[in-house]
């Protein structure tokens, strides 16, 4: 199929700014200007909420096969753009091409709207006993809010748009500041095959994004980014009620039990630790390894981790990158000083070079570290993994429990009974065992404590971006 999005340049001249107010955006790798953006105001966020209120009913009104063929129809145009999006994701996030890193980020985007459009949500019927009967239909809320982060800026914008979209609700998306143009490309493609006004993207900061969260326009906001944000949201949606799907922080703990083989489980470990270089909501941020193989664990990890090359995205044999902004670099180099200066061993790492054009932070295992300490217990967000040795698993469950937040954590074990024992005693919304981080576009995700509440994916996440309607008799 040819779309108007054929190469990186086409893609990059069809979302550029061509006049008004603009900013320039760089590549985190090498510094180098990748384009202007416009920069959005008040006025422009009230046209696309105008243009959504004009789209949206014409769009409910279209039958739920239409809205899948829709969806299925969007997916065909992001796979056709594949490669033009993924480049441009790559110069702007900083991911590399390959690894499960800027192409796996695409081909995500389009599993997704394929997997929504197909996931079924029959009309339950709840009662029918004979004397009453009742159904419970999902309808559509109206307009969903849907604010993204800069780390999977294109995937996690498709997990809030495509369920939105297929419950019948018209779209305004914001992406984060730093990866505008990762927003704007994939919503530029999925508009090729959209009603008009049905999807639409403003660009701006925490201040547009204020805007859309004190709106009345909007029935649902769906945000994933930091906790602090989510907060701020709460508090600025209560005036409408404005439903909320808030996916948050983390700070995911994996837990090793003395039963594994330290080299066979090395890879995994090293890939929930380190996918998308640590920028990853649900990576194993903490590793508490058991001391009868704590130093065989962080040997395996090291020589897995010593051998995986980091560099500019854009570079075929690369599979990590650079952090995609300097306040991140900034985060992940004084966490990793504070546990240098309290006496914790570097195994890996930890040397970055402060002066180079790009945000590149070295990969780094820091070992033998203080459960308290700050790398331990704030969320780095970034390639540095703190790994504790622990006595016995119930002092790691309970330092695995000891933070407040709670979105993924890890058991890592030869015997599926006793880690599927401890997962229930985790306080983390997924637990997995013998993996981390791994998401499904049929399993339900999402936090507790104050990772967040609501859930994504399957059926539960269509719920959450629909109203329910009981029909009574
Ligand atoms: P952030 O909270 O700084 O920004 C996220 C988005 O919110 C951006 O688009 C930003 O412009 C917008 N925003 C900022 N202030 C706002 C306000 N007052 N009202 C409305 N919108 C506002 O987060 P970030 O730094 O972009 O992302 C990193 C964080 O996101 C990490 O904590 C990470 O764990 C979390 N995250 C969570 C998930 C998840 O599924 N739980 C997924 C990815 C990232």
């Amino acid at each position: 199929m040819s779309t108007a999005f054929d190469t990186y340049q086409s893609l990059l001249a069809a979302i550029a700014a061509d006049g008004g107010p603009s900013r320039e955006v760089h590549d985190p790798a090498t510094g180098e200007l990748i384009a202007r953006v416009p920069i959005h105001d008040e006025t422009d966020l009230a046209h696309a909420i105008e243009r959504a209120r004009s789209a949206q009913p014409g769009w409910a009104a279209l039958s739920d096969e239409e809205r899948s063929a829709a969806l299925n129809r969007v997916a065909d145009v992001v796979e056709a753009a594949a490669e033009p999006l993924a480049e441009l994701l790559s110069r702007e996030q900083g991911k590399p091409l390959n690894g499960p890193n800027a192409r796996f980020e695409v081909g995500a985007c389009a599993a997704w709207l394929r997997a929504t459009a197909a996931t079924p949500l029959p009309v339950e019927v709840v009662v029918d006993d004979g004397d009453a009967y009742a159904e419970l239909h999902r309808r559509p809320i109206g307009l969903v809010a849907a604010i993204t982060p800069w780390n999977w800026p294109m995937m996690i914008a498709v997990w809030q748009i495509a369920p939105s979209l297929r419950m019948g609700n018209a779209v305004v998306a914001k992406p984060s500041e730093y990866t505008p143009l990762s927003g704007l490309a994939l919503t530029a493609v999925m508009n090729s095959v959209l009603p008009d006004g049905v999807l639409s993207t403003v660009v701006g900061d925490g201040a547009l994004g204020a805007a859309m969260t004190t709106s009345p326009a909007f029935g649902k906001i769906m945000f994933t980014g930091s906790t602090a944000t989510g907060k701020r949201i709460v508090q600025s949606s209560a005036d409408n009620l404005t439903r909320l799907t808030l996916e948050l922080g983390g700070n995911d703990a994996g837990i090793v039990l003395p039963d594994v083989d330290p080299a066979a489980i090395a890879q995994d470990l090293f890939w929930g630790a380190f996918i998308n270089t640590g920028q990853t909501c649900a990576a194993m941020k903490r590793l508490y390894v058991h001391e009868d193989v704590y130093d065989e664990v962080v040997a395996a990890l090291a020589e897995v981790a010593a051998a995986m090359p980091m560099g500019v995205g854009v570079d075929e044999q690369n599979v990590l990158g650079p952090l995609q902004n300097r306040m991140q670099f900034d985060v992940v180099d004084r966490l990793v000083e504070a546990a240098k200066s309290s006496g914790a061993r570097v195994v890996l790492g930890g040397d970055p070079d402060r002066g180079a054009v790009g945000n590149f932070y070295p990969t780094t295992l820091i070992a033998d570290i203080d459960p308290a300490n700050p790398l331990v217990l704030e969320e780095q967000f970034g390639p540095a993994l703190p790994i504790i040795r622990y006595h016995d698993v119930d002092e790691a469950i309970a330092l695995a429990n000891g933070v407040d937040v709670g979105l993924g954590a890890s058991v890592w074990s030869a015997d599926r009974a006793k880690a599927r024992d401890i997962a229930s005693r985790l306080q983390a919304g997924t637990v997995w065992i013998n993996s981390h981080g791994g998401v499904h576009p049929m399993i339900p995700f999402g936090g507790v404590k104050q990772s967040g509440y609501g859930l994504e994916f399957g059926a539960e996440g269509l719920k959450s971006v629909s109203v329910p309607q009981v029909i009574n008799g």
